[in-house]
Formats: structure tokens, C-alpha cells, sequence
């Protein structure tokens, strides 16, 4: 039995480790596909250009925000970042759940236009390990890195709007709960549009069976 896919929405302050559950997520599991954001941020070191986040000028950003390319945008972190509905429609075209790593504007929006969509918030164990990993990461200047530390505080007092909360502490054992949840909603029985065929058939069968024996 298997229903519609539907998007799965991670968010968390950054840092908390959302990019790395997803990447891990997508290197096993066939049934799921990753939403590529548009940004207008500069890519890190690494970053591929239509891999990581297509990146684009402020200018062409906003052309697109005007034409209504987007599903949902938002400004975070002093950049704006949004999510094409032309990306989301493919991704779900193709059978699959689609992953959007967003933030927590973002997610609202999405939930709007798709209430079908499973919303995941990622926590990290403690701020201690957040800051730890960010500066880890050295993806950002000391400005930046202050600025999403002072939005992480904002970000974390949304969690209780999300569906689930999933601790990355251990990173394979919060890419197992993330799947977890993913199979749980696919199962949901509201989300398997053939179910009513599918019980009709078992219980012909079963009838059949019933006339054999007796
Ligand atoms: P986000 O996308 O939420 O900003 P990232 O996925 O970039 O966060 O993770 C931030 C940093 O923490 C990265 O350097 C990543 O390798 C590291 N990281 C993520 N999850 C874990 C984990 N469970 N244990 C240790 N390090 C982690
Ligand atoms: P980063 O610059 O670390 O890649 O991302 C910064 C923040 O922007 C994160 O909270 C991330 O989830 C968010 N983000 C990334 N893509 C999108 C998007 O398409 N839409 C929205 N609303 N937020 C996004």
C-alpha cells in the first residue's frame, strides 16, 4: 500500500545540523528527492551552483519573486532564500517525498499552500554543541556567525509549531527518526487515497474463500 508523496519540511537554527540530516537522507532513500532553494547569498566553499542552492543576484531573485516563481521566501539572515514551485511540483511528479530545508517563515508558508506537508524541527542537544558546530563548520565571518546565533533564539521558541522535533545529537540516530516519521505519515491512513479498493479487494478475496470452505 503506498499514498501520494508529500513535502517533509526541516528546519533549525543553523548549525543544529538540518543540511547534513538531509544529505545523509538522501544518500538512503530512493523515495525521497531534495528541494535545491534559490539564494542570494554567496556560496561557501564547496558549494555547487544547482547542487547546494541555485544562487542568484538580488536582482534576478526579485524578478522572480514578482513573476510569483516562488512557493514560499523569506528573508533570513540578512539574505533571501526561497523555494521554486516549479522544483516542488517535479519532485513530487516523480513519485517522491520532497525535502525542503527552510526556515521557519518558510515553513509556515509551505504548510499554507501544501497542509499535507510533514513539518520536522531539527534541535541540537545543547547551544553549547549549536555554537561548537557552526564554528566547526567555518562557513561564516564573526559577524555572521553572531547574527545566527542571536536568530537561533528566535528560531528555537518556534519549534512547538512544528508536527515533530527530532534531538541531532547522534547523527545516525536522528537520520533514523527523520525516516521513522517519514514512514509513520505515509502510512497515515488519510494519506492513502486507494485504501477503500485496496480493503474491498481483501474482503472479496476473503469471501471467496469463505464459499470454498463451506
Ligand atoms: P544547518 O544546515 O542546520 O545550518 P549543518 O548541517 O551545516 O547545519 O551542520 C553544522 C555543522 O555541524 C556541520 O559542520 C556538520 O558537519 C556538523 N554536524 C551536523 N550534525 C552533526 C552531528 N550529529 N554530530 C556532529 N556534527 C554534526
Ligand atoms: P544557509 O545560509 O546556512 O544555507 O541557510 C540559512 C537559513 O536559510 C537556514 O535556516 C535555511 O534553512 C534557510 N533556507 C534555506 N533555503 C531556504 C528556502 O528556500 N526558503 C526559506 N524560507 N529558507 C531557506
Amino acid at each position: 500500500m503506498s499514498g501520494r508523496a508529500f513535502p517533509v519540511v526541516l528546519s533549525a537554527p543553523s548549525g543544529a545540523g538540518k543540511t547534513t540530516i538531509a544529505q545523509e537522507l538522501l544518500e538512503r532513500r530512493q523515495d525521497v528527492g531534495y528541494s535545491v532553494s534559490c539564494t542570494t547569498r554567496a556560496p561557501r566553499p564547496g558549494e555547487v551552483d544547482g547542487v547546494n542552492y541555485h544562487f542568484l543576484d538580488r536582482a534576478e531573485f526579485d524578478a522572480r519573486v514578482a513573476r510569483g516563481e516562488f512557493a514560499e521566501w523569506a528573508e533570513v539572515h540578512g539574505n533571501r532564500y526561497g523555494t521554486l514551485r516549479s522544483t516542488i511540483a517535479q519532485v513530487l511528479g516523480a513519485g517522491k517525498h520532497v525535502l525542503l530545508a527552510i526556515d521557519v517563515q518558510g515553513a509556515q508558508q509551505v504548510v499554507a499552500a501544501f497542509p499535507e506537508a510533514v513539518t520536522i524541527f531539527v534541535v541540537p542537544p545543547s547551544i553549547e554543541v549549536l555554537v561548537e558546530r557552526l564554528k566547526a563548520r567555518r562557513s561564516e565571518s564573526a559577524e555572521a556567525l553572531a547574527l545566527r546565533l542571536q536568530n537561533a533564539r528566535k528560531e528555537l521558541r518556534e519549534a512547538e509549531r512544528y508536527q515533530h522535533v527530532v534531538e541531532n545529537d547522534d547523527l545516525a540516530s536522528a537520520v533514523a527518526r527523520v525516516e521513522a516519521i517519514i514512514d509513520e505519515e505515509a502510512l497515515r491512513r488519510d494519506r492513502l487515497p486507494a485504501l477503500g479498493a485496496e480493503v474491498e479487494g481483501l474482503v472479496s478475496t476473503l469471501l471467496r474463500e469463505f464459499d470454498r470452505q463451506h
